[in-house]
């Protein structure tokens, strides 16, 4: 039998049929790093600390066909029916219980129920950027939101943090330097716990006079908080909401990392004015989110067990935390840094400057192994030696594993970059004796902080 026609045509043909059809804006348009590996990821033969999955297998089956019972006996019709699109009340009952968690207090009105947080990043773009209009996020940046301010043609600036986050008399500086040229960014994007990708928390002092430059300069500041019930050490930090920032935060919370990723319900509080803008653009966008998972989420939360769960994701996810470091130390090379994170879901690796973790990856998938390179993390081309491991969707002998595989792809790539530049090797690496804070200049974050911890013998 013939092939279909479909199937004929080449992807080249495709390409110039379509092409003067498409908007300029979707020349701008960029793949996620993490979507890409996407499908390689999902083959079973793959060990990806690629993705940033929450472990799913944890939710106990049986809890969720309770649930789902629940929701077809009380509710059959209304979850299988539109919705409002701020999201049902008892959908945003559910978000205060998470947000009075992090010590924030929200008014109903002022949420917005949405198809995950990312879409709260897509509304926030949508509703604030024309072309060419400036964002200022930090260095590195959720890769996740790259295609985001790419799609809406933002100018992003990115300011690099340190073991705090972002800096924020760089981040003065760099607004008195726009505002020099005539320029005043639309929002500050943030997420001040446990980063994505840099595994860094902004410090309680920033926090504070972030909210103040806001006022003072009255610009948004968009704080993606998808982590900060996710602490395995330390104490929590206020949010940028609950610190006064109630006039220029735009707050976006997710169930996708506390409960599942697949209800894809996120939400957004902001300024009544802009809140309804948002909404305008949800309506065109989906109408509204999912009743079905709406449903789900409110059940789930009236059984009052939500906590727990919690609580055994925080114990499961900061002993692969520490597994993570502790095969980083014993596997990576002398000269590679790596931030020690105290929640969320990544470490954030940076290697030597010859290193272009984009090869590498190609080099790991061969080796069924994947994760995120830093490029991705960058609008500018910069990250090529740094790398985004995630610590939370695969158990731990698959994470020491991993981190192997990785470890053994970088001492080839730097053997044969050494051999071919005519570098001598480099000698067996030692144990360092302190923290070189020199080594953590390539972007500026921290040495881990238990160098100590490497093997004395010097064996990795
Ligand atoms: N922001 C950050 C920082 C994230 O890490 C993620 C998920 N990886 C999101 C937003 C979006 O998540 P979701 O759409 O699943 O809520």
């Amino acid at each position: 039998m013939p092939p279909p026609r479909r199937a004929q045509r080449s992807a080249a043909h495709d390409l110039e049929r379509y092409a003067g059809l498409f908007s300029a804006r979707t020349r701008e348009m960029k793949s996620s790093a993490m979507r890409d590996l996407m499908a390689i990821t999902e083959r079973p033969e793959v060990i990806s600390l690629a993705g940033g999955l929450p472990d799913t297998s944890t939710f106990p089956a049986e809890s969720f066909a309770a649930i789902m019972a629940r929701v077809a006996v009380d509710s059959c019709a209304a979850a299988l029916q539109y919705g409002p699109t701020e999201g049902l009340a008892i959908t945003k009952d559910a978000i205060r219980h998470v947000m009075a968690a992090e010590g924030t207090e929200v008014d109903p009105e002022d949420i917005l129920v949405t198809t995950g947080g990312q879409q709260v990043i897509d509304l926030v773009c949508k509703t604030l950027l024309d072309p060419g209009d400036v964002v200022v996020a930090e260095a590195p940046t959720y890769p996740g939101a790259v295609p985001a301010f790419c799609s809406y043609q933002a100018d992003v600036v990115q300011i690099e943090m340190d073991a705090d986050g972002m800096p924020i008399d760089v981040l003065e500086e760099t607004l008195d330097r726009l505002e020099r040229e005539g320029r005043k960014p639309k929002f500050i994007y943030t997420i001040p716990n446990f980063q994505n990708p840099g595994g860094v928390t902004m410090s309680l002092p920033r926090r504070r006079r972030l909210v103040e430059v806001a006022a003072e300069r009255e610009i948004l500041v968009l704080e993606d908080n998808p982590y900060g019930l996710l602490r395995y050490a330390g104490e929590p930090l206020p949010t940028l909401l609950s610190l006064g920032g109630e006039g220029y935060t735009i707050y976006l919370g997710t169930f996708s990392k506390i409960l599942s990723a697949g209800l894809r319900l996120g939400w957004a509080v902001a300024p009544a004015p802009v809140l309804s803008k948002m909404n305008l653009g949800k309506q065109a966008t989906d109408l509204c989110s999912s009743s079905l998972t709406q449903h789900f989420v409110s059940a789930y939360f009236a059984e009052g067990r939500w906590e727990p769960y919690l609580e055994s994701l925080r114990e499961l996810y900061r002993g692969r935390r520490d597994v993570m470091l502790d095969a980083l130390r014993e596997h990576f090379p002398a000269e590679a840094t790596w931030t020690e994170p105290d929640g969320g879901l990544f470490v954030w690796v940076t290697l030597p400057p010859e290193v272009d973790t984009t090869d590498l990856l190609a080099r790991a998938l061969q080796r069924n192994v994947a994760f995120v390179p830093g490029r991705g993390a960058y609008l500018d081309g910069r990250g090529g030696a740094s790398m985004r491991l995630n610590f939370s969707g695969v158990g731990e002998a698959h994470i020491r594993e991993g981190v192997r595989r990785i470890g053994e792809v970088i001492g080839e790539q730097l053997e044969l970059v050494r051999a071919v530049s005519g570098a001598r090797p480099d000698p067996a690496p030692q144990a360092p004796a302190a923290p070189d804070p020199a080594l953590a200049d390539v972007l500026h974050l921290p040495r881990p902080a238990r160098p100590d911890a490497r093997r004395s013998d010097g064996s990795r």
